[in-house]
């Protein structure tokens, strides 16, 4: 690949997307508050019924900006319950990143934005990565996977790369594998292992042409419909455990990669295959440990999560600055990606939030994080 370590230049583009209220949330703004705040209604002189528990803390002003927490448009404190803060002003605080996707957003848009075009450079041979990154429900899964009516990206990559390869094909042999795995507490396992092999613990190595796992299966899905299942069934596989905070909190790192070799046609025959790869990673929540309150087992993968995750914004953070140093040792997460973040790679972050005041901390964390991924 034409990527290298050394060349330690970050390409990163941080992206927010906001999913709609669910049914909960939707519930819980429409609770009435007249306990927990007798003075709403003087301090909140709408018009309208702002005397509910909880209220939207983003607002998107355009495809740049997000106010995180605003004050309301007559810039009056917009009062709701947070847990842990009844007195409270509104942070109201501005950020700006490459792209906010609003509620209304479909998964054609965040496709086109965020990935379409990273398939024409790994058909350059130049390696990229995109990853999800968010606190467990606020559409992680939703966006890179997506549904069978409504796919994520995953599944329009692969569409897009099929009309390439058909687009191409006078002049271009082009060849796709692609690979299904899990990072789970520092475990690597094959997502798309025969059903016997599921569980076999994965060996990360590093040779002359990149970062391999040994014995991970390779596919060849000749349509969307194949993708699909195939991520249904990686999906199946991936580790889960139900937490306090969530009932179901997916723990483990979901990395999909898609290797593309590629050649010109009339090309001697001893001309090299341009290769490079595609990383495509669902994130594990990003909700921290403490916040869930586990014991023993738990709190260990918590701790392994966060060391991830926190090895993923260090190295992030380290290109960004152009450090020399860039840790990717720190984690496995980080060696898998060594060569798919740094140099002339292209890196695309998806930030996913909810809306609902239920997950202020949480929201505050995640864009705090993301605003950190920026480039310097
Ligand atoms: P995560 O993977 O981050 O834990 P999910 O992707 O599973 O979260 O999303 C949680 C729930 O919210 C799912 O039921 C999902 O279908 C729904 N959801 C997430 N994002 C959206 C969206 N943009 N539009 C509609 N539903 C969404
Ligand atoms: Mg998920």
């Amino acid at each position: 690949t034409k990527n290298s370590e050394n060349e330690a230049k970050s390409n990163i583009l941080v992206t927010v997307r906001v999913r709609p209220l669910n049914n909960k949330e939707k519930q819980y703004h429409e609770q009435e508050n007249d306990e927990l705040f007798p003075e709403v209604d003087t301090f909140n002189n709408l018009g309208q019924n702002n005397n509910t528990l909880g209220k939207k803390i983003i607002n998107v002003i355009d495809r740049n900006i997000l106010v995180f927490d605003p004050l309301n448009t007559n810039n009056k404190q917009l009062l709701f319950r947070i847990p842990s803060h009844n007195n409270r002003r509104n942070k109201d605080i501005r950020y700006a990143f490459d792209h906010v996707f609003d509620e209304n957003s479909t998964q054609q848009e965040v496709f086109e934005n965020t990935t379409k075009f990273l398939i024409d450079d790994v058909l350059n041979g130049y390696n990229a990565t995109v990853f999800a990154y968010g606190a467990t429900g606020c559409g992680k899964t939703y966006t890179i996977t997506g549904t069978a009516e409504d796919p994520g990206i995953i599944p329009r990559t692969m569409d897009e790369l099929f009309k390439k390869i058909e687009e191409y094909k006078d002049n271009k042999i082009i060849e796709s594998s692609l690979s299904y795995l899990e990072v789970y507490n520092e475990t690597i396992r094959d997502l798309l292992a025969p059903d016997n092999k599921t569980l076999t613990p994965l060996n990360l190595r590093e040779d002359s042409n990149g970062v391999i796992v040994s014995g991970l299966s390779e596919h060849h899905p000749n349509n969307v419909e194949d993708v699909i299942k195939l991520l249904i069934k990686g999906n199946n596989n991936r580790t889960k455990a139900a937490t306090e905070a969530n009932i179901v909190s997916s723990r483990s790192h979901a990395v999909l990669q898609l290797r593309i070799k590629q050649r010109e046609r009339e090309a001697n025959i001893t001309t090299d295959y341009t290769s490079a790869v595609l990383s495509i990673i669902d994130l594990a929540g990003s909700e921290r440990a403490s916040v869930s309150k586990n014991q023993g087992e738990r709190l260990v993968e918590g701790a392994n999560i966060n060391r991830s995750l926190l090895a993923l914004g260090n190295c992030i953070n380290a290109l960004c600055t152009n450090s020399y140093h860039i840790p990717y040792r720190d984690s496995k997460l980080t060696r898998l990606l060594k060569f798919s973040l740094g140099g002339n790679c292209k890196v695309v972050m998806i930030t996913n939030v909810s809306p609902s005041s239920l997950h202020y901390e949480e929201t505050h964390n995640t864009l705090k994080y993301a605003n950190r991924a920026k480039n310097i």
